[in-house]
């Protein structure tokens, strides 16, 4: 990452605080939100993909996505189903001894050494941090540029069919789970994991680092889309927050 972008990254940080607090009391209390703001403050100086064990701030409104995904399902995903794999998480984590001042990514590598509370929660934590920050409000650019989209259309042909391939496995995940785009030894690869479990972690079936995650899971559309998952992955392109996924991608090549 630039100096430019770790500045405005620490710019953006410090005018988040308030939003810390106002999000992080409703279900974590005093220490949390202290222990949120010494994190965020790390995040800001490391210039890392790192994630901390605090749920970070939502870096947009809850109605900010609007016609693509609805208020309500933002607000309830965020502040119930998100906010209670952090504080699993972070439980899990006293109970088997881990040390919460180092990113959770360390605890998804090893996991298979952990209890399954662990698994579903380091998981549930870390995809959704990653998946909030990987949206944004409707632009009119909503096609990668730079050196991912070189792969892109490399690996997939086209950007169309990349968005085709990747539409198909989530529309294919049976029940709950996630649709990846991940690099794998210096390829780009597509796939998809069960329920909160993601390429970081050694007892996934695909392995990886993640560039782009789609929650599949039926908490994250049924009010807006019922059954129609179909129709909720053709709109989520709309929001995808493309600079964030080319830094994920530019931090591993
Ligand atoms: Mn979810």
């Amino acid at each position: 990452m630039s100096m430019d972008n770790t500045n405005s990254r620490r710019k953006f940080l410090k005018t988040t605080v308030k939003g810390t607090a106002a999000l992080s009391i409703g279900f974590g209390g005093m220490s949390e939100l202290l222990s949120s703001c010494n994190t965020t403050k790390n995040i800001a100086v490391s210039s890392s993909m790192a994630t901390p064990f605090v749920q970070q701030p939502l870096p947009y409104k809850f109605d900010s996505l609007e016609n693509v995904i609805d208020k309500l399902t933002m607000e309830i995903h965020y502040s119930r189903h998100a906010a209670t794999y952090t504080k699993n998480l972070i439980e899990a984590a006293a109970a088997e001894g881990v040390d919460t001042n180092k990113p959770v990514e360390d605890v998804l590598k090893k996991v298979s050494k952990y209890s399954i509370k662990m698994r579903n929660n380091s998981g549930g934590h870390y995809n959704h941090e990653m998946f909030w920050k990987s949206m944004r409000p409707k632009t009119n650019e909503n096609k990668p540029s730079g050196k991912l989209i070189e792969n892109i259309d490399k690996t997939f042909s086209s950007f169309g069919e990349f968005k085709n391939k990747f539409g198909d496995i989530a529309k294919n995940r049976f029940g709950s789970g996630w649709a990846w785009l991940y690099m794998e030894a210096g390829s780009l690869k597509l796939g998809s994991t069960p329920n909160q479990d993601n390429p970081l972690m050694d007892v996934s079936e695909i392995k990886g680092f993640p560039i782009l995650g789609l929650d599949v899971w039926e908490h994250a559309y049924y009010l807006k889309y019922q059954n129609k998952r179909a129709d909720y992955i053709e709109n989520w392109w709309n929001v995808v927050n493309w600079p964030y996924i080319q830094q994920r991608y530019e931090s591993v090549i």
